[in-house]
């Protein structure tokens, strides 16, 4: 036994235990409500689609029927989609192009946001999905080729169980203001910077 391996030590790590229990049981007890809730996943940091996929497969391991948007089509296909496109009960659907600095036309890319977005209202008007994953939707948003009234009128008029994931770095205000849970990814470090490339497996 050293000498702060007491038993004065023990009794009072329980007792600390203890409180911390109660709060954190009481704070359970509180949260009894069931919603759909709408997640907001933003921020320069990696990791923002990766969580919202992490969250499909959960869906599905409860058995929901989940619909995902890819607002942004990426230049590589990413291995989610590969593999939840072999999965019953999953819609998936690519609606964007490249980026606006590949297409290099703003009127082509606002159409295209919009006749994405009209897939992805039809998403969210569909009572047999349980979560609806807007994938890189910030950036339609962001240069105007979305109309927010439009956007959020849609996300509110959502079936009142399903829940929502959007994903995309600088989250418009106007999304965060309805949004019940915002996560903001920080880019502390990133492996591109120091000239690797994306890797399949873990950035793909
Ligand atoms: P992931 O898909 O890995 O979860 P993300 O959705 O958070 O990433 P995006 O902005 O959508 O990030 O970019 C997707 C791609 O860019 C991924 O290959 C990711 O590894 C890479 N990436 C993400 N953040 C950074 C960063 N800060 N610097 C360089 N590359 C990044
Ligand atoms: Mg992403």
């Amino acid at each position: 036994m050293t000498s702060s391996d007491t038993p004065d030590r023990d009794q009072g790590h329980r007792d600390r235990m203890r409180r911390k229990k109660d709060v954190i049981d009481a704070a359970i007890a509180r949260a009894d409500r069931e919603q759909g809730l709408l997640l907001v996943l933003t921020g320069n940091g990696k990791g923002k689609s990766s969580s919202a996929f992490g969250m499909v497969a959960r869906a599905l391991g409860h058995g929901l029927q989940v619909g995902v948007a890819q607002f942004i089509k990426g230049c590589q296909d990413t291995g989610e989609e590969a593999f939840f496109r072999r999965q019953p009960g999953v819609t998936w659907k690519v609606l964007g192009e490249g980026f606006t600095w590949e297409t290099q036309d703003r009127a082509r890319d606002a159409a295209t946001a919009q006749a994405g977005w009209a897939q992805a209202r039809a998403m969210l008007r569909d009572p047999a999905l349980g979560l609806v994953v807007l994938d890189e939707v910030t950036y339609p948003l962001k240069y105007g080729w979305l109309e927010m009234a439009e956007v959020l009128a849609d996300l509110a008029a959502r079936p009142s169980g399903q829940h929502v994931v959007i994903t995309g770095r600088a989250a418009p205000e106007a999304l965060c203001a309805v949004a019940d849970t915002i996560t903001e990814m920080a880019d502390l470090k990133h492996a591109f910077r120091a000239g690797i490339k994306a890797q399949k497996g873990v950035d793909l």
